[in-house]
């Protein structure tokens, strides 16, 4: 990135998460710690966002060519001397080597921007460490979720938020005004207990996704073995004809798209079970259990591996005719053909079949795509609560229904051909049906006036056997209010 594009302006100063109040910082000098990647990116990113910044270096003459011409390069305890906020990118094995500079560094502001290699490392927090060195000092910890890249390309372009905490309030204060300056979000985490979860938070791999990915390897290695058994192994057994060749492409193409329409449906399951417990209870005050809890805020990363599959499943089904068996096969059929000279193939009913469900998959993939692109923060937070609401819960499950009736007419009679029972299993695709047709079916006993007209009132705060002021909605689809009794 050249240093001119660093020089464009950064994002709007933005309002402080939690309850750090900002006033403008900028102009002010900034210490630094250390010339490394980390030290060399913040004070590129800091001298552009217009502080004056000294950087501390144990061999000053060596490393300044690598920081900014606006930047000072100078010994750690001339560094330390300028400033009374010092920002230490040193990793924590060397904060004891700062010891010397304890008396210069006596009643300033020091933040830690240190990570582990490991998820809980050591017993005590490298901020909480750094603080034990430097008790005259006041440590914040912040900046640590930032990488040097993400400070060098600005924060536009990764992640904005900068986690902090400390036992001080007004360094917190201070140090959360030059996140902001620098064109960051600020993020109160509370007091400095909280440094070794800020700590953990870089370390984690994809804990949002640990139980969806799972839970698709899971149905994937399920629908696999089953599609094996019947595509490969039963053709083997019974009439000793060996199918291996389609186990790379045929086998895993219709795998696929019954984890993705399985996913889909356990996208929206969880909405039905929660419903089902607050008629049942007559409650929205009634903690689900954990296990339900867990389900209804992994249903993102649901959907989304569900959308993933489904995209593999079309690029998959346009690349079966490339194959070479696929074309012997073809040659195969016309050869026959040609010898039982049969001149007219034309199945009306197999043509309609294809062409009905190939064009509900393919609005099918379209309405999941809408779903996995609204489903990114940037773009969900330019919806309003109706906007995002209409698209993941309307739109959505009319995808369900869309992808159900591409399922139905790839399984067309199928399911009632004795041929399709292999080893007296049926078709895959009659098993998928199960779970989607009764989160339909529950959806659509859910929309009887009746049960919706007593689910909005729970979720309204009306509660079985008690008085409770609520909110209906009327015919104009606005809300008015009114008084009711329970029906106990
Ligand atoms: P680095 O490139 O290895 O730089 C570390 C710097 O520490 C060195 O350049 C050195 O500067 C200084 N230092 C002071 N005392 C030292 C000693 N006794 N032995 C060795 N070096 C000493 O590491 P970095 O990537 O900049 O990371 C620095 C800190 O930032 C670490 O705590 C890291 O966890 C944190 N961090 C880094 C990133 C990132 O993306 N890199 C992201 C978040 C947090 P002098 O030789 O000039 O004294």
């Amino acid at each position: 990135m050249s240093r001119g594009d660093m020089a464009k302006p950064l994002l709007g100063h933005r309002s402080t998460e939690g309850d750090l109040s900002t006033t403008p910082a900028a102009g002010r000098t900034i210490g630094v710690l250390g010339s490394g990647d980390f030290a060399r990116s913040l004070a590129i990113r800091l001298v552009c966002s217009g502080f004056k910044v000294v950087v501390g270096s144990r061999n000053p003459k060596r490393k300044a060519s690598l920081f900014p011409a606006a930047a000072e390069v100078t010994f750690q305890a001339e560094a330390v001397k300028k400033t009374d906020v010092i920002f230490v990118a040193v990793f924590r094995e060397h904060y004891s080597t700062l010891c010397d500079l304890a008396d210069v560094l006596a009643g300033k502001i020091l933040v830690d921007v240190s990570n582990n290699t490991e998820i809980n490392h050591h017993k005590e927090s490298n901020a909480e460490y750094l603080a034990s060195l430097f008790p005259a000092c006041t440590v914040v910890k912040g900046f640590n979720v930032v990488s040097a890249w993400t400070l060098q390309s600005g924060a536009r372009d990764g992640n904005k938020q900068v986690l902090i905490c400390s036992n001080n309030q007004e360094a917190k204060r201070t140090v959360a005004e030059i996140a902001q300056v620098m064109g960051f979000t600020p993020v109160d985490m509370g007091c400095m207990s909280s440094a070794c979860e800020i700590e953990n938070i870089p370390l984690r791999l994809l804990p949002a996704w640990k139980i969806p990915i799972f839970l698709a390897l899971g149905l994937f290695l399920c629908f696999f073995t089953y599609n094996l058994i019947r595509q490969v192994i039963h053709p083997f057994i019974r009439e000793q004809k060996n199918k291996l060749y389609k186990i790379p492409i045929e086998v895993v193409n219709t795998t696929l798209p019954c984890v993705s329409y399985v996913m889909l449906s356990l996208v929206y399951l969880p909405g039905v079970l929660a419903a089902c417990s607050q008629l049942y209870y007559g409650t929205k005050y009634r903690r689900f259990p954990d296990w339900l809890d867990q389900w209804l805020q992994h249903r993102k990363q649901i959907g989304l591996l569900s959308f993933f599959c489904a995209a593999l499943h079309a690029v998959y089904s346009l690349c079966l005719p490339m194959r070479r068996s696929h074309r012997y096969l073809l040659i195969e059929t016309a050869v026959k053909q040609a010898v039982e000279k049969k001149m007219n193939i034309w199945v009306e009913e197999e043509v309609w079949r294809m062409e009905i469900y190939i064009s509900v998959g393919i609005i099918a993939l379209g309405l999941l795509s809408l779903l996995a692109i609204t489903s990114l923060p940037s773009i969900a937070n330019s919806l309003n609560w109706r906007e995002f609401s209409f698209i993941q819960s309307t739109l959505g499950f009319i995808a369900l229904v869309i992808s159900t009736l591409h399922t139905l007419t790839y399984g067309w009679s199928r399911a009632f051909d004795e041929n399709q029972y292999k080893f007296y299993l049926p078709p895959t695709y009659t098993l998928t049906l199960l779970v989607p047709c009764t989160v339909i079916i529950a959806k659509v006993i859910f929309s009887l006036p009746c049960i919706q007209h007593r689910l909005l009132r729970i979720r309204r705060g009306w509660e079985k056997g008690r008085y409770v002021k609520f909110v209906l909605p009327s015919a104009t689809g606005e809300f008015s209010s009114g008084e009711t009794s329970s029906n106990v």
